[in-house]
């Protein structure tokens, strides 16, 4: 098959919708457009029996109940929500809360806004290796402590945080746990029992499914998670997320999330196996190059190097054909090192010679030998035109 440009590579930032969840959704836009809480007609049934089935089925795949699940405008709004919902609904219970440093900004973002309602947070740093030391946590932990927030997957090292044994701390200590699963939902298998999780954040546009739809899961039973909605209006959703329910996201959400479920095994081995060959034709080609973050545990999908002496922005523009990410993050006007990247130590000039390849669904052996290509080709020029100087070298140097 012929090659087709431009790649893409970034699938942790998002992913297409796969056309078997799209043909899904589809109904639910004309025909079938009822508002789900409208209960006088055939109408509202026909959407709110969508609704509860896809419920259902999101529920399943995680070993959770219907009415644990709390469908949001994405992972975003769900992080939000089990920060704020519950350190603000449980203030009786005390006023700490733990995040570990490499989390999402959503998470982030979340704990700083109520360190300015007067929460006292501690952000547990993470090892080298990009996981969460378990006792790290447990030394964190006060007679205040409400709630652990530390994701399942992170989405620029792809590292798998040992959220078991995190959610057994919690769980013995009585204190809620909250992880952050957009990347890892559909890559490896979760199970809020098994796993002793209380709150789960899920995003449909990181499993091919539509954006503006996520999820939270909110443990109902033993222990039951009080929570104070951040949106007052018509009650939806046991009145923690008010607002009419979008029915053809949420259909597209359950559809990409049983198919992801249904795929998971051999699409995990073949997303790392094609991982591993460009980790491989990168490594044994370049000198100064490293990987950020452990191999194992890790997404299937992910992979994150350090090049000495590049800047990462440098060498995107360079490779105009693919579609990667660098390690840095537009905050405001400003372009800095990731956070993620320098809490696992690196200096902020390797920092922001990172890049993240991000495989998914439908990328291609010919995809990764033309990306390596590029990759080993661009550092070449690069370092050649600025010897000893990161990222001077105009890009259209280049080209
Ligand atoms: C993408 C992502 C989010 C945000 O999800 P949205 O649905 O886009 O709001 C949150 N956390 C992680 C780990 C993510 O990868």
């Amino acid at each position: 098959m012929a090659l087709k440009l431009p790649i893409y590579m970034d699938y942790h930032a998002t992913t297409p919708v796969d056309p078997r969840v799209l043909e899904a959704m589809m109904p639910f836009f004309s025909e079938k457009f009822g508002n789900a809480a409208s209960v006088t007609h055939v109408f509202g049934w026909e959407a709110q029996e969508a609704v509860e089935k896809a419920r259902a089925q999101i529920a399943a795949t995680i070993g959770a109940e219907p009415k644990e699940i709390i469908f949001t405008s994405g992972a975003t709004e769900a992080d939000n929500l089990a920060l704020k919902g519950t350190m603000r609904a449980n203030a009786h219970r005390g006023n700490h809360l733990i995040v570990s440093t490499i989390e999402h900004n959503a998470v982030l973002d979340s704990a700083r806004r109520l360190e300015k309602e007067g929460i006292e947070v501690t952000y547990v740093p993470v090892r080298s290796d990009g996981l969460v030391d378990p006792d790290a946590i447990r030394r964190a932990l006060t007679d205040r402590t409400v709630l652990i927030s530390v994701m399942t997957a992170n989405n620029e090292i792809g590292t798998i945080q040992p959220i078991r044994a995190i959610g057994q701390i919690a769980r013995e200590r009585g204190i809620y746990f909250h992880t952050d699963a957009s990347q890892a939902i559909g890559k490896i298998s979760i199970d809020v029992n098994d796993d002793q999780i209380d709150l789960l954040s899920l995003s449909g546009h990181k499993v091919y499914g539509p954006k503006g739809i996520g999820a939270l899961y909110v443990r109902r039973h033993k222990p039951r998670v009080k929570l104070a909605a951040l949106l007052d209006g018509g009650g939806h959703e046991q009145r923690l997320r008010s607002g009419t329910l979008p029915v053809p996201l949420i259909v597209g959400l359950a559809r990409a999330i049983m198919l992801a479920r249904e795929m998971m095994e051999i699409e995990s081995s073949q997303q790392a196996a094609l991982r591993d060959l460009l980790m491989h034709a990168i490594l044994e080609n370049l000198d100064g190059v490293r990987v950020n973050g452990t191999m194992n545990p890790r997404l299937p999908n992910n992979l994150n190097i350090a090049f000495e002496k590049i800047d990462g922005e440098a060498m995107l523009t360079a490779i105009k054909d693919v579609a990667l990410s660098s390690g840095s993050a537009c905050s405001s006007a400003e372009v800095e090192p990731s956070h993620v990247l320098l809490a696992i130590g690196l200096p902020a000039e390797l920092a922001s010679g990172s890049i993240r390849f991000g495989l998914g669904r439908w990328t291609t052996e010919e995809e990764v030998d033309y990306v390596a290509g590029r990759v080993v080709e661009v550092v070449g020029s690069l370092r050649r035109l600025a010897p000893g100087r990161p990222g001077v070298a105009p890009a259209n140097a280049l080209n």
